[in-house]
Formats: structure tokens, C-alpha cells, sequence
């Protein structure tokens, strides 16, 4: 049995959804940016070992609509930087997406298990970089200077997501877990609520998402709408009231 922790710490998981009202597509949505390119093109590791171009050069164009002038955090970010700053026990959010925008916010505990956009790895000599340049396929590694070994240090599809055991020691230790913006179809994220339920039976588990997922049934409380409405209320509620 997991060690109890007092006050109990809060993990909370977030997907594309969240980042939608900053202007960032989602991933499945009708409108999402997955409905406009193949993944098997640019998000795997075949696509990359076909044609280096076409993947290096989507990544250096979501780098750019990341960077563009009005992406910037919003209220939903902005109050999960203000639970973590509040509460008095630890809040950690586990983000799927691969903006910096919790950052941006003033999240300080943020786990990227699908990446970081802002850093590359040579597949060469396995070395990871911070890096806002663009890449191409004859970019040279600053380290062993292989040639055409750089990559985005994202998680394409068929890839094992990072920070997995540091995750499920976070969602074995909460008191609260919560999945906002995040549609419950993409493993292992989806996956997370079942393991607080099996491993941290007495922590609470809400879905705050825009309608309902494939996951709700696994949820004990369930609040929909856009995460700026919703997300800020409830965190106010949870900061004055706690979360029973
Ligand atoms: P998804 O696109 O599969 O699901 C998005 C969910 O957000 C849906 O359930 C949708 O109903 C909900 N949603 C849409 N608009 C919302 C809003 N305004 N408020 C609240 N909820 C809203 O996203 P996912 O579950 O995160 O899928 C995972 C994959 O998508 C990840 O691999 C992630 O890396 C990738 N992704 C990331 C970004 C990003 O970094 N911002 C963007 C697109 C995709």
C-alpha cells in the first residue's frame, strides 16, 4: 500500500483541449490539426526515415504557430499556475501537449510525457538540446556532429512516452486527480485514471472537458464546457472549499 501524504497532492493531466482557446488545434476535434495532415507523414518514426524534410518541416511550422504573436497562456493555464501557487500540497500537471503554454502561465511542476517543443535529441549519440532554430535534414549535431541525426524531442506515434514511473509515483501519491481537455482515446494518458483508482483508491477523479469522453464512466465528477469557464471556478472552489 502507497504511503498516505498530507495534504494530498493534486496531479492533474491535460490535453490539446486546454490549449484550444489560445488558438492551438486539438487533435481530434472536427476542426483539429489531425484532420488536416496525415500522421503516418509526419508523427512517426518511418515518416521521419522517408522523408526528413516533410517531417523536420512541419515541427519547424508548429514551432512557428507556437511562437506566432497572440498564442499566449489562458485562463485555464493561468489558474492551474494559481492552484500550484495556493494549495498547500504538491500540484504537478502531467501535460500531453507539447506547448509551453503551462509554463508560460507559471506552472512550475510540469511533466511533457509527449516532449517539449524548444528541444531536440541527435538520434546518433542520444544527446537532447535546447533548441528554437528550425531543422533540416543536413542539420549537424553539436555534439558527436553527425549529420541529419537531429529530431524534434517529441513523441511520435509507436514511441514510448517519457517521465512514465516519475507519473505513476505522482498519480499513486494524489488526493485529486484531474483530466481536463483531453479526449481518453490516447494511451498511456488514458489510462491514468484507472491506475489512481486501482493505486490511490481514496483520491477524488474529475473530467473537465468541453463534453464527454469514451473515459467518463471512470470519473466521479464531471464538469463540461470550455476550460477558460470552467477551469478557473473550479480551482477557486478547491482553494476555498476542497475538493469532497
Ligand atoms: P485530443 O485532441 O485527442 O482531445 C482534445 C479534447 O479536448 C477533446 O476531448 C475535446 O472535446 C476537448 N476540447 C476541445 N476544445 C476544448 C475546450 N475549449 N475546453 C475544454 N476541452 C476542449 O487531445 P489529447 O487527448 O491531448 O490527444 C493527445 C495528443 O494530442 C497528444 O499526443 C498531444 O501531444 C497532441 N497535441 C498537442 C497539442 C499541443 O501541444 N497544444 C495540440 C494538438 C495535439
Amino acid at each position: 500500500m502507497h504511503q498516505d501524504f498530507f495534504p494530498p497532492g493534486i496531479a492533474v493531466l491535460t490535453g490539446a483541449g486546454i490549449s484550444k482557446e489560445s488558438g492551438i488545434d486539438t487533435f481530434r476535434d472536427a476542426d483539429g490539426l489531425w484532420n488536416r495532415v496525415d500522421l503516418e507523414e509526419v508523427a512517426t518514426l518511418e515518416a521521419w526515415h522517408r522523408d526528413k524534410k516533410k517531417v523536420l518541416d512541419f515541427y519547424n511550422r508548429t514551432r512557428a504557430m507556437f511562437r506566432a504573436s497572440g498564442i499566449a497562456p489562458n485562463d485555464a493555464h493561468k489558474a492551474l499556475a494559481r492552484l500550484e501557487r495556493e494549495y498547500e500540497g504538491e500540484v504537478t500537471v502531467i501535460t500531453q501537449n507539447i506547448d509551453p503554454l503551462h509554463e508560460l502561465a507559471g506552472s512550475k511542476r510540469v511533466i511533457h510525457m509527449h516532449g517539449r517543443d524548444g528541444e531536440i535529441r541527435c538520434m546518433a549519440c542520444k544527446a537532447v538540446f535546447e533548441s528554437d532554430k528550425d531543422l533540416t535534414p543536413v542539420s549537424v549535431c553539436p555534439n558527436c556532429k553527425a549529420v541529419g541525426e537531429l529530431r524534434p524531442n517529441i513523441v511520435w506515434f509507436g514511441e514510448m512516452p517519457m517521465h512514465l514511473d516519475e507519473i505513476y509515483e505522482v498519480l499513486e501519491r494524489c488526493g485529486l486527480f484531474l483530466a481536463i481537455g483531453t479526449s481518453g482515446e490516447v494511451y498511456p494518458a488514458a489510462g491514468f485514471v484507472l491506475h489512481v483508482r486501482r493505486h490511490a483508491p481514496r483520491a477524488r477523479t474529475v473530467e473537465l472537458n468541453l463534453e464527454p469522453t469514451d473515459n467518463k464512466s471512470l470519473f466521479q465528477e464531471h464538469i463540461y464546457g470550455p476550460a477558460t469557464e470552467i477551469v478557473p471556478p473550479y480551482v477557486a472552489r478547491v482553494l476555498t472549499q476542497g475538493w469532497r
